[in-house]
C-alpha cells in the first residue's frame, strides 16, 4: 500500500470540547461516561479552546493547561489507554467571535483581494511563530501522551479565501521570485496564461510556509516533552490543492506519526456524500509518509445536533473510511447536551468487533478498482486560459467528479495505479507526459475534455480519436451494438444536458483517427437524427485500452443500460482485473482491498438506497476460496463461494436500506 502504513490495531478516539472538561462538575460527568463506555474509548483528546479564533493570551492559556494536566491524569487513573490534547488553532480556522475575542497582536492573514482575517494569523511573522511555540510548550507541559495539530494548517479559507498576501509574505515572495510584487499586481499576474512558473512558485511558498511552521511546532513540543507523540489533521485534495497538499513534507516536518484525514459530511440530507468523503480520506491516507501508522477518520457531526445525522449514517461512514485504509476513528460528536449524542454513541459498541476484524484482516492491502487521477500539484500546474481566474472555482478541475462511478457499483481505488485510471476535465494538466503515457499504456477511462488536454500534449493518437465537434444542447446518446454494450444495445440515454448549467463538453462528437476504434454510442437529437460518435474504445500501440466519453460523462450514469455498459468497459480496460462486479442493478457501493497476488482481500458493500436489496450476486475476482460474511449485530457466517473463471461468486440476500455487508476473503 502506498502512503502511510496503518497498523493492525483499531483506535477509537474521542475529541472532547472545552465545556465538557473545564469545570469539575462537567468533567465528573464526562469521566463517568468514559468509564461506562470504556469498550469504545481507546483515546481521548481535549480541545483546548472553544472558538476558532487563534489568539488567546498566554497567561489565560497557561492556567487552562494546568487544568488540562489534571484532567489527563484523571483519565489515566480511569485506565483510558491514551490521553492527549487537540490544539484547535495554530493559524486559526475562520473569523469567529471577533467582536469580543482579543484581537491578534501580530500580522493577520491577508487575502488576494486585500481582505484581512480577524481570527487567523499570517504564519510567517516572527511574532506569530514565537506565540505558537510558546503555546505548544504550554500544551506539552501538561504531559499529554500526544498532541493533535488541527486542520487549520492551510493557506486557504481563513476568513479570507486565499492567503497570504500580507507585507511579510510579499517580501518573502520577492526573494523567491527575484522581484517585488504588490498584492494587486500579483493577483492579476496569477490570471495571466503565461505566468505558470509564478503560480508554481506561489504554491511552493504555501507549502514551505506550512512546513516551517510545523517544524517550529515539533521543536517546541519536543523541547518540553521529547516522547510526546504528534498527530496532524488534514483536509482533502477534493477541496483544493492551493496550499500544496504536501503531506510528505508536512508530516515529516512535524515528526507526526498520527494522521486524521477529514472533509465535510454533516447531514442525512445527502447521504451519498459519505462515499465522497471516504474516498477523499483514502486519497489523504495514500499521501502520507510511511512513518504514519495511526490514521484516524474524522467522524464529524459539527455543530452536533442529533437530528442532522442518523446513527446509521455515522456507522456507515466510519466503516467506509476504514474500508479506504484508515485504522481508527476520531469521533467529533460530543454535543453540549448529552441527549444530542447518546443515541449515536450507543451504536458504536456493536460495530467495534466488525471494525476490528476488518482492520486486522486488511492491514497493508491497497484499495482496488478504478483510480480517479489527481495530483497534489493540480493548482500549481494547471493552465489558466485568457479570461479565467486561477483562484476561481472551475468544474474542469474538480477531481471528485468520477466518484459518481461508485454510485453505480464500480469499486473506486484510492491507491494509484488501481486497475485503471480515470481522467476527468483538465486534471491531466497536472501530470507530466510520461505520467500520462503511463496511464495510456494501461486501462484508461476519460472524458472528451481530457481528450482536449491530451491533444494539446500530442498524445491524442493513443486514444484513437480526435474531438471533432462540440454540441451543447438537445442531445442524447444511443448505444450501438458493440459487444461492450451487451443487452443495452439500441438503448437511449438522455441526461437533459442543458438543465445543469453550461453544457459545453457534454455532447462532443469524436472522430476516429486510427483503424480499430470501436464506437460505443452515437449522439442523436430529440428527433432521433444521428450526429456522430460520442463514446469510443481503442487498443493503442502501448498496449493500453482507452475509452473516451463525449456525452454527459459524470452525471446520470445511473440507468440500467449505462451501468451495464460501464461495468463492461471497466472490465475491458482493466483486462478483467476489476475486483468486484454485481449482476443486479442495485445501489450497492463496493470498496475492495486486495493483495497483489489476489490471494487475500476484503470487500465492504453498502446498500446506498432506500429499498432493501432482495438478492445480489457478487462476483469477486480473487483466488480466495474462503469467504466470511460479517454483519453488525449478527454472528459471523461462512459463505459459499461458487468458483468461476476469474474467481468466484457469492449470493447475498436481504440487505436492508443503508446497511452494510462485509466479506473477508482468504485462499
Ligand atoms: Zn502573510
Amino acid at each position: 500500500m502506498t502512503g502511510g502504513t496503518p497498523d493492525r490495531k483499531l483506535t477509537l478516539s474521542w475529541r472532547i470540547g472545552l465545556p465538557h472538561w473545564e469545570t469539575d462538575e462537567a468533567f465528573g460527568r464526562l469521566l463517568d461516561l468514559a468509564r461506562e463506555h470504556r469498550s469504545v474509548v481507546d483515546e481521548v483528546a481535549l480541545f483546548e479552546t472553544i472558538t476558532h479564533h487563534l489568539y488567546i493570551p498566554l497567561d489565560v492559556y497557561a492556567l487552562r493547561m494546568e487544568m488540562a494536566a489534571k484532567r489527563l491524569d484523571a483519565f489515566r487513573d480511569a485506565r483510558i489507554p491514551s490521553a492527549g490534547i487537540n490544539v484547535l488553532c495554530t493559524i486559526g480556522h475562520i473569523n469567529e467571535g471577533w467582536s469580543y475575542m482579543p484581537p491578534l497582536p501580530f500580522q493577520a492573514m491577508v487575502g488576494h483581494d486585500g481582505g484581512v482575517s480577524t481570527g487567523c494569523a499570517c504564519p510567517n511573522s516572527p511574532e506569530m511563530r514565537a506565540y505558537v511555540q510558546a503555546k505548544y510548550k504550554l500544551v506539552a507541559a501538561a504531559r499529554p501522551d500526544f498532541i493533535w495539530v488541527d486542520d487549520d494548517i492551510r493557506m486557504h479559507h481563513h476568513g479570507v479565501a486565499w492567503g497570504c498576501f500580507c507585507p511579510v509574505c510579499l517580501a518573502l515572495f520577492a526573494r523567491r521570485a527575484g522581484r517585488t510584487y504588490g498584492r494587486e499586481e500579483l493577483a492579476t499576474a496569477f490570471d495571466d496564461p503565461a505566468q505558470g512558473p509564478l503560480r508554481q512558485l506561489w504554491v511552493e511558498q504555501n507549502i514551505a510556509t506550512l512546513e516551517a511552521l510545523l517544524a517550529d511546532v515539533a521543536a517546541a513540543i519536543h523541547e518540553v516533552g521529547p516522547k510526546i507523540v504528534i498527530g496532524k489533521m488534514s483536509a482533502g485534495p477534493g477541496w483544493t490543492t492551493y496550499s500544496g497538499q504536501a503531506f510528505e513534507r508536512w508530516f515529516t516536518a512535524l515528526q507526526a506519526t498520527k494522521a486524521r484525514p477529514g472533509g465535510g459530511f454533516y447531514s442525512d440530507a445527502t447521504p451519498m456524500e459519505m462515499v465522497r468523503k471516504a474516498i477523499d480520506c483514502g486519497w489523504q491516507r495514500a499521501s502520507l509518509p510511511a512513518s504514519v501508522t495511526d490514521v484516524q477518520y474524522e467522524l464529524e457531526n459539527f455543530p452536533y445536533q442529533r437530528l442532522k445525522k442518523s446513527a446509521t449514517a455515522v456507522v456507515n461512514e466510519c466503516t467506509l473510511a476504514l474500508a479506504y485504509g484508515l485504522n481508527g476513528v476520531a469521533f467529533n460528536m460530543l454535543a453540549l447536551d448529552y441527549e444530542d449524542f447518546l443515541p449515536l454513541l450507543e451504536r458504536i459498541p456493536p460495530a467495534r468487533p466488525l471494525w476490528e476484524q476488518w482492520v486486522a484482516h486488511t492491514a497493508g492491502l491497497p484499495t482496488a478498482g478504478l483510480w480517479p487521477a489527481w495530483s497534489s500539484q493540480l493548482m500549481a500546474k494547471r493552465s489558466v486560459r485568457q479570461g479565467e481566474h486561477w483562484l476561481g472555482w472551475h468544474p474542469q478541475y474538480d477531481i471528485t467528479r468520477p466518484v459518481t462511478l461508485a454510485e453505480i457499483g464500480l469499486p473506486i481505488a484510492a491507491d494509484a495505479p488501481g486497475c485503471g485510471a480515470v481522467l476527468c476535465g483538465r486534471v491531466a494538466e497536472a501530470f507530466s507526459d510520461d505520467e500520462l503515457k503511463g496511464m495510456l499504456a494501461g486501462g484508461l477511462l476519460m472524458d472528451s475534455t481530457a481528450l482536449e488536454v491530451l491533444t494539446e500534449r500530442g498524445l491524442a493518437h493513443l486514444t484513437g480519436v480526435r474531438l471533432a465537434t462540440r454540441l451543447d444542447n438537445g442531445m442524447m446518446e444511443r448505444f450501438t451494438d458493440d459487444a461492450l454494450n451487451g443487452g443495452s444495445a439500441g438503448q437511449l440515454r438522455d441526461a437533459r444536458i442543458e438543465f445543469w448549467g453550461n453544457a459545453r463538453g457534454m455532447a462532443d462528437i469524436l472522430e476516429p483517427v486510427a483503424a480499430g476504434v470501436r464506437i460505443l454510442t452515437t449522439l442523436e437529437d430529440y428527433f432521433y437524427r444521428p450526429q456522430g460518435p460520442s463514446m469510443t474504445a481503442f487498443d493503442n500501440e502501448l498496449g493500453g485500452r482507452v475509452v473516451v466519453m463525449g456525452y454527459a460523462p459524470w452525471i446520470f450514469l445511473h440507468s440500467v443500460g449505462k451501468r451495464l455498459q460501464l461495468q463492461n468497459v471497466a472490465d475491458w480496460i482493466s483486462r478483467g482485473s476489476m475486483p468486484v462486479r454485481v449482476d443486479q442493478a442495485v445501489p450497492l457501493v463496493s470498496v475492495v482491498r486486495m493483495s497483489a497476488d489476489r490471494q487475500r482481500g476484503a470487500v465492504v458493500l453498502l446498500n446506498a438506497g432506500m429499498d432493501a436489496i432482495r438478492e445480489a450476486t457478487v462476483h469477486v475476482r480473487l483466488a480466495a476460496r474462503h469467504a466470511r460474511l460479517l454483519t453488525i449485530g449478527q454472528d459471523d457466517r461462512t459463505l459459499r463461494m461458487e468458483p468461476e473463471e476469474l474467481g468466484g461468486y457469492i449470493t447475498l440476500r436481504s440487505i436492508p436500506p443503508w446497511s452494510l455487508r462485509v466479506i473477508l476473503l482468504e485462499a
